[in-house]
């Protein structure tokens, strides 16, 4: 079963009396284990793709099924339970709290899950060790490197163990170096089990994922995991 299974997606914005179609038709499937970089110009969608795929917004048309369970018409309550049990969100503004440590910020979405201070701390530094920075754990964000906050921002991501990573630009606000690095933590992340979607408009980082898809225009212009299957048949 695949993790994501998108069949026809449309998405139009209406503004008034205006709409604008922004997806017009998307059909992808990705299984578990993919490492997925999502590319395409400025306006192609893809934005838009990932607040689907993150259930923030729904679809106007077609189908999601994520982990087997119809999304698409879920109800807001629903998709919140959904986005906080399954996914795990980067962001390129690392959303890291000032005022907390590494291992601080890491456990904080388990707060909300009402798990004990013992476990929630236990868990974060499980997280910090799987992006290789569980010697940081009581460093404050401006004590770190912009490297180092995005992987304390992927560890928070990970510690509730969504079965989906969403990445927006998360390597946006770092230099080429240490934008590499944390294509190969994702990397690591991705072979460790888990599934990474991101979106980037850098050839040379997209390059660290396993699979391109690039929109156009609101439609799959390639995807270069078809490309290898078409080249086998
Ligand atoms: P990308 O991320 O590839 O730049 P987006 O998904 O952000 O593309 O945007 C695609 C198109 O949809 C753009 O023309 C954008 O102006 C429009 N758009 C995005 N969000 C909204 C919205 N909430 N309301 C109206 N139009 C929107
Ligand atoms: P709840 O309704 O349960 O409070 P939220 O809407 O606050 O849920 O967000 C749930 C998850 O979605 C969080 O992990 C948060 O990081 C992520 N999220 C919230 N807003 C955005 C956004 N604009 N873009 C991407 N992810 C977001």
């Amino acid at each position: 079963q695949p993790v994501i299974e998108l069949n026809e997606i449309r998405k139009t914005y209406f503004m008034g009396h205006n709409s604008l179609e922004v997806l017009k038709g998307i059909t992808l499937s990705i299984q578990r284990n993919e490492y997925v970089a999502l590319m395409g110009p400025s306006g192609s969608g893809k934005s838009t793709l990932m607040n689907i795929l993150g259930c923030l917004d729904t679809p106007t048309a077609g189908q999601y099924i994520l982990n087997g369970k119809d999304v698409s018409k879920m109800p807001d309550d629903d998709l919140a339970e959904v986005r906080n049990t399954e996914i795990g969100f980067v962001f390129q503004q690392f959303n890291l709290l000032p005022r907390l440590t590494a291992a601080e910020n890491v456990a904080l979405p388990l707060i909300y899950a009402g798990i004990s201070k013992k476990d929630r701390t236990e868990r974060a530094m499980v997280a910090l060790q799987k992006v290789g920075l569980a010697d940081r754990s009581h460093h404050k964000p401006n004590e770190m490197s912009g490297g180092q906050i995005q992987r304390v921002a992927i560890a928070r991501a990970l510690v509730n163990n969504p079965s989906l990573l969403l990445a927006d630009e998360p390597t946006g606000n770092l230099d080429t170096k240490t934008s590499i690095e944390v294509m190969e933590i994702f990397g690591q992340i991705q072979a460790a089990g888990n599934t990474v979607v991101l979106v980037t408009h850098e050839e040379d980082i997209a390059e660290y994922a396993k699979r391109i898809v690039r929109l156009r225009d609101g439609n799959i212009e390639s995807d270069n995991l078809k490309a290898i299957e078409i080249m086998a048949k």
